[in-house]
């Protein structure tokens, strides 16, 4: 679960690292005294989308009048900012983060995430920040600063400090350094946190080192156990058929192929798609309709994935379990027959009373095209969408 840049912000105030005094407003009325609360004579007009890249897309406007930041919130605010991070149709801008602009001297880069190799907590930092790190990583990895923390282990102020004279600070700014990383490893730890990132981490010209960005992603899985930060999330921001899926507990996740799947098992709805690609088609979604699987399930699993305007076929790969196949089978003619479905489709079933469950498919209205055999059905529904 992603939050908001503001919201990052309110936290890590809380976790005792500085950023720079900002107003949230939601309607352009509010930005004059929104600068007047701020008392500066610079400006920094900022989108709220779960999306970085704002400053490429326009979403980042630096303002030297009260009427610059009025211009620039009555341009941002309703509208759907599209930036290098968003598809085509952006994100809708529903509040504004107004903050009083700073001197910049230097812009860093600072970062935690878990690495699964090392399995370790990798803290990232950089010289390089403000831009994306990805590209630093790859074009100057002698820009990245690393160092791995043992999950069941801590991080030292020694730590800190070691990082904090690779990137080059001086003592006094050191030791805010040391209170921002140990802060960004207690929100990181204490959250069940993915990935923490401060890009750019800057410091000013009056020797102070504040948070000008914040992204946080939290583990979806731990989210139980985090009420509070439950309260932050921003349903307008994700993407509509995921909501609508997760609804339904089905893990629906779009893409941008041609092939709409239908699999119980993550494992196996990988597989299915691994398959799919190596007989030379491409998968629209991925999408693990669960163990119990029911009828109703299925067919709010087929709406789903007929809204792709991409999809000119369907894969159903089901392997009855817990479920039997001719339950299955009935539950998938019942959900044709409520969505109206009219693309190809192909349907693979196997495991208890198969042969049942497809003679039913077989033997239908529909034009459906039963396999028991997968390679076979990859094959079948890649020459029907081609
Ligand atoms: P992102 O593009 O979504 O990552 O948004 P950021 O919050 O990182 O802002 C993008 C860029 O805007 C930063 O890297 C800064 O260079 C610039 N910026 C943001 N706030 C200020 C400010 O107060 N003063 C100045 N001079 N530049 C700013
Ligand atoms: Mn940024």
């Amino acid at each position: 679960m992603h939050i908001h840049e503001y919201q990052a912000k309110r936290l890590f105030n809380d976790f005792n690292i500085q950023t720079p005094k900002g107003i949230l407003i939601d309607k352009i009325t509010k930005a004059k005294s929104a600068c007047d609360v701020l008392r500066s004579d610079v400006w920094v007009v900022k989108a709220q989308v779960h999306a970085g890249g704002r400053g490429k897309g326009g979403g980042v406007v630096l303002c030297r009048s009260v009427e610059e930041v009025e211009r620039a919130s009555q341009q941002l605010l309703g509208s759907q900012l599209i930036t290098p991070q968003t598809d085509s149709k952006g994100l809708l801008v529903g509040q504004l983060l107004i903050e009083a602009g700073q001197n910049i001297e230097r812009e860093l880069y600072l970062g935690l995430l878990i690495d699964r190799q090392t399995q370790k907590i990798t803290v990232l930092a950089s010289t390089e920040g403000g831009m994306e790190i990805e590209k630093v990583a790859s074009e100057t990895p002698d820009k990245i600063i690393k160092f791995g923390i043992d999950p069941l282990g801590s991080l030292s102020v020694q730590d800190c400090t070691l990082m904090a004279q690779k990137l080059g600070l001086n003592t006094e700014l050191t030791k805010q350094f040391n209170n921002t990383l140990l802060g960004l490893y207690e929100i990181f730890t204490q959250k069940d946190v993915n990935l923490i990132e401060i890009n750019p981490l800057i410091v000013t010209q009056e020797n102070q080192l504040l948070a000008l960005d914040g992204k946080i992603d939290f583990d979806d899985n731990a989210l139980y156990r985090h009420k509070d930060i439950v309260a932050l999330r921003d349903i307008s921001q994700e993407d509509e058929k995921e909501r609508l899926a997760s609804e339904y507990q089905l893990n629906y996740i779009s893409l941008d192929g041609s092939i709409g799947c239908m699999v119980n098992g993550a494992g196996l709805a990988m597989a299915t798609m691994d398959l799919i690609e190596h007989f030379g088609g491409s998968p629209a979604n991925f999408l693990d309709v669960g163990g119990g699987t029911t009828a109703d399930r299925v067919a709010k699993a087929f709406e789903l994935i007929q809204t792709e305007a991409n999809v000119k076929g369907i894969l159903v790969n089901i392997f009855g379990g817990i479920v039997r196949c001719d339950l299955i089978a009935q539950g998938i003619l019942q959900a044709i027959e409520t969505v109206g479905l009219t693309l190809p489709i192909v349907v693979r079933l196997e495991g208890t009373n198969a042969p049942k469950g497809l003679n039913l498919l077989d033997k239908s209205e529909f034009n459906i095209h039963v396999e028991s055999d997968l390679t076979k059905a990859a094959i079948k529904i890649v020459a029907l969408t081609k």
